[in-house]
């Protein structure tokens, strides 16, 4: 049998980088799968980023993660971009088409999957209200809307932001989007189907952190989903399961994000159980 020493070559560029733990995951995607690909945590600076996806092109490899603070500023290095990613306005994962690197952004996508798999709702005619307006919440209310959400409204402490992804969402997506300035406590109505927290408040270390919201007129079969993936349960994830509400923690985005990324790269199935356990494992305290 002739050797082969040859590997193929994935990874994230970020800065800083050196906690993001989505190497965990894909490693443990190649090791399952027996596949001679490795997954690299790659410390870029953002006056680098042009070189680097220079390097990834001359390098040959695969496809790369963006993570903090590439996601918008890599748009113009690459060859294409995905329709969804052209209105989320960020790329998480770039992969390899030819010679031609193409942006894509799996973030609401794994967010998507784990709302009809997971919780086994269909987000088609919902009312959905979302907290936040960054990267998470625009990769998700994209989605939402192009998978035929009924309304999202937008809860957002900056307005301008806020603002800003009703806009794109009404005008690009068609989706009925409305925005509403947070301030103080944020009701969830009785005509909310879906509540997403799409801040990052909650976020390990501040793991004490909650969104300040009021469950009171809630309906009983509201879903409380929660973006944040460290720590696997939120205190807005105990608090809403602790009165009744079903929920769906972060941990299924972030494991369905990079299956369908491993499947764009690599062309395989995903082994999203030792996905799952590898990024368990890694959050365990
Ligand atoms: P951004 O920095 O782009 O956005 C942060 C959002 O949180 C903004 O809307 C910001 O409001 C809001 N926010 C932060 N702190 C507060 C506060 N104290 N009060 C009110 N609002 C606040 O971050 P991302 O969107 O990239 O990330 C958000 C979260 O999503 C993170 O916890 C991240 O870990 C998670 N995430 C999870 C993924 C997964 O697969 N599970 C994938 C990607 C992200 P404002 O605009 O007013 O500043």
């Amino acid at each position: 049998m002739s050797a082969n020493y040859k590997y193929e070559l994935v990874g994230v560029l970020g800065f800083p980088v050196a906690e993001n733990p989505t190497c965990v995951m894909q490693e443990a995607a190649f090791v399952a799968l027996g596949l001679q690909w490795r997954y690299l945590t790659i410390e870029v600076k953002p006056e680098s980023l042009p070189d680097a996806i220079r390097g990834v092109r001359a390098l040959g490899m695969m496809g790369v993660n963006l993570t903090i603070p590439h996601k918008v500023a890599v748009l113009p290095l690459l060859d294409e971009i995905s329709p969804d990613a052209a209105i989320i306005g960020a790329v998480n994962t770039v992969r390899r088409a030819g010679d031609k690197l193409i942006g894509e952004n799996t973030d609401g996508k794994g967010f998507l999957r784990g709302v009809r798999e997971e919780a086994g709702i269909d987000p088609v005619g919902k009312n959905i209200l979302v907290l936040g307006a960054g990267g998470a919440a625009r990769a998700i209310t994209v989605e939402l809307a192009l998978a035929g959400a009924g309304r999202i409204t937008v809860w957002n402490r900056s307005a301008e932001r806020g603002e800003a992804l009703c806009r794109d969402l009404k005008q690009r997506t068609s989706a009925n989007a409305h925005f509403a300035p947070w301030r103080g406590t944020c009701p969830v109505g009785p005509d909310v189907d879906i509540l997403v927290n799409a801040t990052s408040i909650g976020l390990f270390p501040d793991t004490k952190a909650m969104p300040d919201v009021d469950f009171k007129g809630a309906r009983r079969d509201l879903l409380v989903c929660d973006v944040v993936p460290n720590p696997p349960e939120t205190r807005l994830i105990k608090t809403a399961r602790a009165r009744g509400f079903k929920t769906l923690t972060g941990l299924p985005m972030l494991v369905y994000q990079g299956a369908i990324g491993f499947e764009m790269w690599t062309g395989r199935k995903a082994p999203e159980h030792a996905m799952r356990a590898a990024l368990e494992a890694a959050f365990a305290p």
